[in-house]
């Protein structure tokens, strides 16, 4: 090879890596797209439904404020809890459960679930499945990626289970910001009928997101939105449980 070719021929590799790389990125951070499997940032509806969600619980003090502000409302959500929480708290993990809420999983140890290898990511996945089990969690359970990355390993083994991976088209991006105007018109701005909203009841304290909460469900419900848990938002949208396991949490739960 000449100097000239040799020089072409490296940057050329070169934009091909790069673009390749910038491709990963995009695929590991896409709330809507997966190489295998099921993923739902939301679901098809006209109806004025919305699932609430709330990742990296539970957490003492914060679980029990969002769940305070939840049973005033009257309304249910789904939490996506984090495996060594659960074992950290677990009386909190069974109480957001009893009073009504689904619980999915979200994870052992919320390390991102990306570059690691079938087995890790497998055992990521069975150790929470199994504490969820031991709270008492029914039927299907759904499952949400840490920091919602997933490329390659992650969504192949929960297609292979039949699983779905379960992200959210609505962000508050409340682990960035605690002001609460701001989480609250980020959410009002964004939300439609069938929307997935996050927020966050793990974590750094969070005040702002415990009063966005309280202000973003008065909103929706002065819109008419009724407010489901994410497997009876699926269900709403004709997304039925995985074959062999019956929908978690459908009942109605007293409140
Ligand atoms: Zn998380």
């Amino acid at each position: 090879m000449n100097r000239k070719r040799w020089i072409r021929w490296a940057v050329g590799t070169a934009l091909v890596g790069l673009g390749l790389l910038v491709g990963l990125g995009k695929l590991s951070r896409s709330w809507t797209y997966q190489l295998f499997g099921e993923i739902y940032p939301r679901v098809e509806t006209s109806e004025r439904v919305v699932a609430l969600t709330f990742d990296d619980g539970p957490k003492p003090g914060q679980t029990e404020e969002i769940l305070g502000i939840l049973k005033r409302h009257g309304v249910k959500a789904s939490f996506f809890m984090v495996g060594r929480r659960i074992e950290r708290s677990p009386e909190l993990a069974a109480r957001v459960l009893a009073e009504g809420h689904q619980v999915g999983n979200h994870s052992y140890s919320h390390r991102r679930l990306v570059l690691k290898s079938p087995s890790y990511v497998q055992e990521e996945i069975d150790k929470t499945d199994a504490l969820l089990r031991g709270l008492g969690v029914q039927g299907e359970l759904l499952f949400r990626a840490p920091f919602g990355k997933k490329l390659v390993v992650l969504p192949w083994l929960l297609s292979r289970s039949g699983r779905k991976h379960i992200t959210f088209d609505v962000v508050s991006r409340d682990d960035e910001t605690q002001d609460v105007g701001l989480l609250t018109s980020r959410v009002m701005e964004s939300v439609r009928p069938g929307s997935i909203i996050l927020f966050h009841d793990g974590g750094q304290d969070k005040p702002g997101t415990v009063q966005a909460v309280d202000i973003v469900v008065g909103k929706l419900k002065a819109q008419g939105y009724r407010f489901v848990t994410v497997s009876e938002l699926l269900a709403l949208g004709g997304i039925t449980p995985a074959s062999g396991t019956i929908t978690a949490s459908t009942a109605p739960a007293a409140n």
